[in-house]
């Protein structure tokens, strides 16, 4: 099978929804994002990587780094992180506090905001480093230097009522053990996180191998928690559009604003791609388009 080829086939026919869709606009930083940039990676556990397009431009991962710090906590807590957060999908937006009110504070998934946030929470209360610990994690995955976006972490803080509203919610229902702005300083500077996509595909690598990190032989996450884990990538992964992503792509990822998503193909390799132009769930357009494109044309899937 030709890697390569199938990428330049793939950007060929994307090509006409790029420039498409919606860029996020929340925050003036990701407003300006070019909606017709386009760029695809992928890094296979036998050592090989491939690219295509704007591959080695940086974005800001937003919710895909939701999966890096569930990590975290998952492997620091084991089964008793389950006692703060279910591992239901919500079939709403990521951001919605409707179903928090109904569940007494009790987030539906750690991939929604809610969720992330009780995981942010639960990283600060383990460490007074826990934005440094989390650098040097994805540092050590990506096998380079990785860095907060601070103009970003800044704008969000500015403007993330809703994220603010949410922390007090749950702080209400003692779900939230550390002060709101401390949760929330660590939930944006995770979501400013920059990278491109080749280093997007090399950091996701370790779900691809099981829980081990490729580059070192670190187990992060034992097989049955990266099982876990990716289970509710496939369930959870793309906010209110979980669903139509498995049935058209049939791999665990997870989304994020700035465009970016990654796939995972458990055994053998990740894949990560960009494009800023979002559908109305705030999913890459192009992006999606892609991925379903790969899995149709080699046949790689979970299933
Ligand atoms: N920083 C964004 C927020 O929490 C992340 C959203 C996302 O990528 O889903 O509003």
């Amino acid at each position: 099978m030709n890697l390569e080829q199938i990428l330049s086939t793939i950007r060929e026919e994307v090509s006409p929804l790029t420039g498409q869709g919606r860029v996020a606009d929340y925050i003036p930083e990701l407003s300006s994002q070019d909606p017709g940039k386009f760029g695809m990676a992928i890094e296979t556990l036998s050592g090989e990587s491939y690219s295509v397009g704007d591959a080695g431009d940086k974005f800001t991962i937003q919710s895909i780094s939701k999966v890096l710090t569930l990590s975290l906590a998952f492997s620091q807590l084991g089964d008793k992180l389950w006692n703060r957060m279910g591992v239901e999908p919500t079939g709403n937006p990521f951001n919605s506090l409707v179903q928090l009110e109904y569940e007494k504070g009790k987030p539906r998934n750690p991939l929604v905001n809610a969720g992330a946030l009780v995981v942010s929470d639960i990283l600060i209360s383990r460490t007074a480093y826990a934005l440094k610990d989390l650098l040097q994690f994805v540092n050590e995955l990506a096998g380079e230097e990785i860095v907060f976006n601070q103009e970003v972490a800044r704008s969000e803080k500015e403007w993330g009522y809703i994220n603010r509203a949410m922390v007090n919610f749950m702080k209400g229902h003692d779900n939230i053990e550390n002060p709101t702005e401390q949760v929330l300083d660590m939930y944006y500077h995770q979501c400013s996180i920059e990278m491109n996509c080749v280093q997007l595909a090399r950091t996701f690598l370790y779900l691809a191998n099981h829980g081990i990190n490729p580059r070192n032989g670190e187990k992060i996450l034992s097989r049955s928690q990266s099982k876990r884990l990716m289970s509710l990538m496939l369930t959870c992964g793309l906010y209110d559009e979980a669903g139509e992503f498995a049935f058209r792509v049939g791999l665990p990822g997870k989304s994020g604003v700035g465009g970016g998503i990654v796939a995972i193909i458990p055994g053998k390799m990740s894949l990560a791609v960009w494009s800023p132009g979002l559908n109305d769930h705030g999913n890459s357009l192009a992006g999606i388009m892609a991925l379903e494109l790969f899995t149709t044309k080699t046949g790689l899937s979970i299933f």
